[in-house]
């Protein structure tokens, strides 16, 4: 058994996993499907497909540039209607996508080859490929290239993989109606994984509000090397990469550029390994993952999702709103994003869709700092939000560097602490765009 280590800081919510027991079911074929080339870390993918080309299931309507990037794939058949800017849910401007008109039919594409069931068949390079070729980013919200993540520096051997099927977010259940159903699939895609870093040893980390994820994974473990299991409490926000290091290794990540790869480690989530599974097994890349749809909506469910989907078809499906709806967020309630509108479309790093009612989201405006500390005390990564927030709404970005803003972490536990309603985040957010575009023009002087 595991002795896990106490998460620094952190915070215990209320987790209203409200469709934890709704089974995975197909969401449909919407009538558009909206591709970004940019829905992962790194530089965005290029179109190659224009209006007027049919295309299939499977097929690559956007080549990744660079070796952080990753490719696009139609998620259904039809007709592409537009390469043209939509309004891009994350990065809260235009941005380029390829616009499919389906045809219902559903039909894939020859170049989807059928794959392996043997993993020993495979060389680590040839899991890396088809990684890449799948376009498989990570599916816990981070959306980083997953061929990056399996090719760790040759000097920074890998020890430990850990698989992440903590969902520490309140409200989300995909992951866990994942581990129930695919549990087999989950592990076969881990012990692929495992392979392509060279780790001897893994371990799936899920929390104890999930028994029946938990019953799932300890089966589909059973008898299979080198796989342990660690049942962690229940505490927000353990599933971040470093939070879940610490607290399972006791290991400490070196701030930025510090990676996992620097103490031994690499983490994924189980609907990464689930969708590598798949890609190992039929070939076909990544085109669909289950989304949660919840909160003030009347039935709470988990679908499986064409990627592309609109999140205004989403909320229909699982039965509209239930009263007026104050805020619809993409991802979880703490690190997700607020939408402003809902014809927007699914990314490959959707884990959920939470409206929220009027009454439930708080419009009271910010008071003063009192001083009181508890941000400080509940910070994760021992930072001083406070005095972050504080440099950062004066413009002295400097000092907020210097006080380490550009290792938050954006888990959102200091404004859900801070009895001031103070926006926390969002300071320390606007701190660290201002930090990097100072470091950009910086190096572009010294380059120019
Ligand atoms: S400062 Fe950043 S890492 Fe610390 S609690 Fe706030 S959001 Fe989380
Ligand atoms: S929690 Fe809020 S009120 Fe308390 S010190 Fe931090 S910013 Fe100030």
């Amino acid at each position: 058994m595991i002795r896990t280590r106490a998460l620094s800081g952190g915070v215990h919510l209320d987790d209203r996993k409200i469709s934890s027991g709704k089974p995975v079911e197909f969401a449909g074929i919407p009538p558009e499907i909206v591709l970004f080339m940019s829905q992962h870390t790194g530089a965005p993918a290029k179109p190659v497909v224009k209006a007027g080309d049919h295309v299939l299931a499977g097929q690559v309507v956007g080549e990744a540039q660079s070796f952080v990037s990753a490719s696009v794939h139609a998620s259904t058949s039809g007709t592409v209607k537009a390469v043209e800017d939509r309004y891009h849910p994350i990065l809260a401007k235009p941005s380029t996508a390829v616009v499919i008109e389906p045809d219902g039919k559903g039909e894939i594409w020859e170049g989807v080859a059928p794959g392996s069931d043997d993993i020993s068949t495979l060389s680590p390079e040839d899991i890396i490929k088809i990684a890449r070729n799948a376009g498989l980013v990570g599916l816990g919200g981070a959306a980083f290239p997953t061929a990056v993540k399996l090719s760790p520096p040759k000097d920074k051997p890998i020890d430990v993989y850990l698989l992440n099927g903590a969902e520490c977010e309140p409200y989300l259940t995909c992951d866990a109606r994942l581990m129930v159903e695919e549990a087999d699939e989950i592990v076969f895609g881990f012990t692929a994984m495992m392979k392509a870093v060279g780790a001897p040893r893994g371990i799936v980390c899920i929390e104890d509000n999930k028994p029946e994820a938990i019953m799932a994974m300890e089966k589909a473990i059973s008898g299979k090397p080198g796989i342990e299991l660690c049942v962690l409490k229940t505490r927000y926000p353990q599933g971040g990469e470093k939070q879940l290091i610490q607290v399972v290794l006791g290991r400490e990540v070196p701030p930025p550029p510090g990676l996992p790869f620097d103490v031994g480690v690499v983490v994924s989530n189980v609907g990464t390994a689930y969708s590598l599974a798949k890609a190992l097994r039929t070939g076909m890349p990544l085109v669909d993952r289950v989304v949660t749809v919840t909160g003030a909506v009347g039935s709470p469910s988990n679908f499986r999702v064409l990627l592309g989907t609109q999140v205004s078809f989403l909320i229909e499906k699982a039965g509209g709103y239930t009263g007026e709806p104050g805020k619809v967020i993409m991802g979880g309630p703490m690190m997700g994003v607020s939408l402003p509108r809902t014809d927007v479309p699914v990314l490959k790093g959707t884990t959920g869709i939470v409206v929220m009612t009027k009454d439930e989201v708080n419009l009271d405006k910010p008071l003063p700092c009192i001083r009181c500390g508890r941000c400080v005390d509940s910070c994760p990564l021992r930072l001083l939000p406070v005095w972050i927030a504080a440099y950062s709404d004066r413009g002295m970005y400097e000092e907020a560097e210097k006080y380490r803003a550009l290792d938050c972490c954006e888990c959102g536990v200091c404004a859900y602490r801070c009895p001031s309603r103070r926006p926390l985040v969002q300071s320390v957010r606007l701190a660290k765009q201002a930090i990097m575009e100072e470091r950009r023009a910086r190096a572009q002087k010294v380059s120019g």
